[in-house]
């Protein structure tokens, strides 16, 4: 017997809907690309995404064509997100911080038939234009500009097909399961991979990030994605807050701290989202410029481990609560969050500030378990360390265009991170299998020596790297940016390790830098560190 109960299909086009029927007054702030503010609402991003929707199918596109993305976090952006996946096409947002050859794979690999780009990207286009091979139509996101114009052939404008869009298209009833998004992982190996969500999962993920343990996103709160739209979907918060009918404060190009500190103060942001490193910024602008950051409630940091000393500074100097989250491209990308339970509250509060360091825990819709090399699993005792895997509504199953794969083991993905697991599912990232430093037959988390050292007063930035030993194999280098005025002796550097973590684990030597490699999602690229810096022990 089937239960009684209404089918529906989970659509992206259902959570505009939601948006603009019941927060359709509630605003939206938009820094554009040459810096000025447009306040928009739900409702109007909602009824120029219908508008959007239409001239895309005027222009002849046809169900499923992929329409790529170089913008920022911004309101056309949005509404381009919502008009394509609500039709019935694909969103397929471009990371622009790639390289041009890696750009053109990407686009031409996605078979991309339209281009929208932000104008801070018009002499990117307009040198790709000739080898990006089946994009028909490239539109300025914006008004039309005879200089644009004049630099890239059949260029179209925005803001007009916006004006001959029709404001009463009806949204297609999809199959849930119909493809809405496209993401390509950084892919530090070979080729960057695309992921290819569905409406199903990205309705499921939108779910879970609203409950309270994982974001909670409410309709009270002043949400600023300042993760990008182009990396997996700024963690899914477009859609979210069309569900919870939050505010937004997309933050346009300028991600400096001085920036996002004037949009926190100016806007009441209560909750920001973002990877460490933009955090850094903005924490040391605040500390210049005084502000106590008076709105902001939370922040949600992820993308790369999130260092003790910065919750420290942003609970006891601001009164914010850091969630430590956890997930990437392939998952949507939430995995974990770090919240508490209800048996830790009796807990001193030195040790409850210890549990909120770890990457947290699944939701409903992810399961997680450690493997060790031949795939057996292994303990969830917080202490064992191995593969971590995952499955779950919202994770990938194959990557987009690609055959031949076997990616899944027995039905889980492997996640390319080193963890151990808790009894209560509490995650903690030890590295990336790749980067874990193995000296003498044990184990050396980078990550913890790098959350040592950053919280080095003197010390800008650092990163860890195993380098070979003629003896161990492989030992700890740290590779420093010292802060700006300061100029601190390796001596002084290693001691700061002393008492903090074993003896054998501090790193061998500091090698001073001016600025880290970065890849292009602002990821220490350590595979450039280890070549640069092989022979540093050789002996
Ligand atoms: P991406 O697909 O670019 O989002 O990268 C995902 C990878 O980033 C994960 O597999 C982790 O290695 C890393 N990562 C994401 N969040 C965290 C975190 N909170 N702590 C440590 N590493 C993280």
């Amino acid at each position: 017997m089937l239960g009684q109960m209404m089918t529906q299909p989970l659509l992206i086009s259902s959570l505009i809907d939601h948006a603009q029927r019941y927060h359709g007054q509630t605003e939206i702030i938009s820094v554009e690309t040459d810096g000025t503010v447009t306040e928009t609402n739900w409702s109007e991003i909602a009824v120029n995404a219908r508008r959007l929707a239409s001239a895309l199918t005027r222009l002849g596109l046809e169900p499923q064509d992929r329409v790529g993305t170089l913008a920022w976090n911004n309101r056309r952006h949005l509404e381009i997100y919502y008009a394509t996946s609500g039709a019935g096409y694909v969103c397929h947002t471009v990371n622009p911080r790639l390289f041009p050859e890696q750009l053109t794979y990407i686009i031409n690999h996605a078979q991309d038939r339209v281009l929208f780009f932000d104008a801070t990207f018009i002499p990117l286009v307009a040198a790709l234009h000739g080898a990006l091979t089946d994009v028909h139509h490239f539109v300025l996101m914006g008004p039309r500009s005879d200089e644009a114009a004049a630099q890239i052939p059949d260029l179209k404008f925005y803001d007009e097909l916006i004006e001959t869009g029709d404001a009463a298209f009806e949204w297609p009833e999809l199959d849930e399961n119909t493809a809405s998004g496209l993401c390509y992982t950084s892919g530090t190996t070979g080729h960057p991979k695309g992921v290819l969500y569905s409406h199903r999962s990205t309705v499921l993920h939108s779910f879970a990030s609203n409950t309270r343990d994982v974001i909670g996103f409410s309709a009270m709160d002043v949400v600023m994605p300042v993760v990008p739209m182009f990396h997996v979907n700024a963690w899914g918060s477009p859609y979210a807050c069309a569900m919870s009918g939050s505010r937004l404060v997309l933050p346009g190009p300028d991600l400096h701290g001085e920036a996002l500190v004037n949009l926190i103060d100016t806007y009441g942001v209560t909750l920001a989202m973002g990877v460490p490193t933009i955090w850094q910024g903005l924490l040391a602008h605040a500390a210049k410029c005084g502000t106590s950051l008076k709105s902001l409630e939370r922040t949600v940091i992820g993308g790369a481990a999130c260092p003790p000393s910065m919750m420290d500074i942003f609970r006891n100097k601001y009164g914010v609560d850091t969630v430590h989250a956890w997930g990437m491209s392939e998952m949507s990308p939430l995995g974990t969050a770090n919240h508490p339970l209800a048996k830790h509250l009796v807990l001193p509060l030195d040790e409850q500030h210890l549990i909120r360091l770890s990457q947290g825990r699944p939701p409903f819709g992810v399961e997680l378990k450690i493997v060790d090399d031949d795939g057996n699993d292994l303990p969830h005792d917080g202490e064992t360390q191995g593969d971590l895997m995952v499955r779950g509504h919202w994770v990938l199953d194959s990557y987009f265009l690609l055959q031949d794969q076997d990616l899944l083991q027995d039905g889980w993905f492997a996640t390319g991170d080193v963890a151990t697991l808790d009894a209560d599912g509490y995650m903690t990232i030890r590295d990336r299998s790749k980067d874990i430093i193995k000296s003498g037959g044990e184990w050396i988390s980078s990550v913890e020596l790098e959350n040592i050292a950053v919280a080095h007063p003197k010390l800008a930035t650092a990163a860890v790297v195993g380098v070979p030993h003629p003896k161990w194999d492989e030992r700890p280098l740290l590779v420093a940016v010292r802060a700006e005025g300061e100029n601190p002796s390796e001596e002084e550097v290693l001691a700061f390790f002393e008492g903090k973590i074993a003896k054998w684990q501090i790193p061998d030597k500091v090698v001073f830098v001016d600025a880290l490699p970065l890849n292009a999602t602002g990821k220490v690229l350590k595979r450039n560190l280890r070549s640069d810096f092989k022979d540093a022990l050789a002996g």
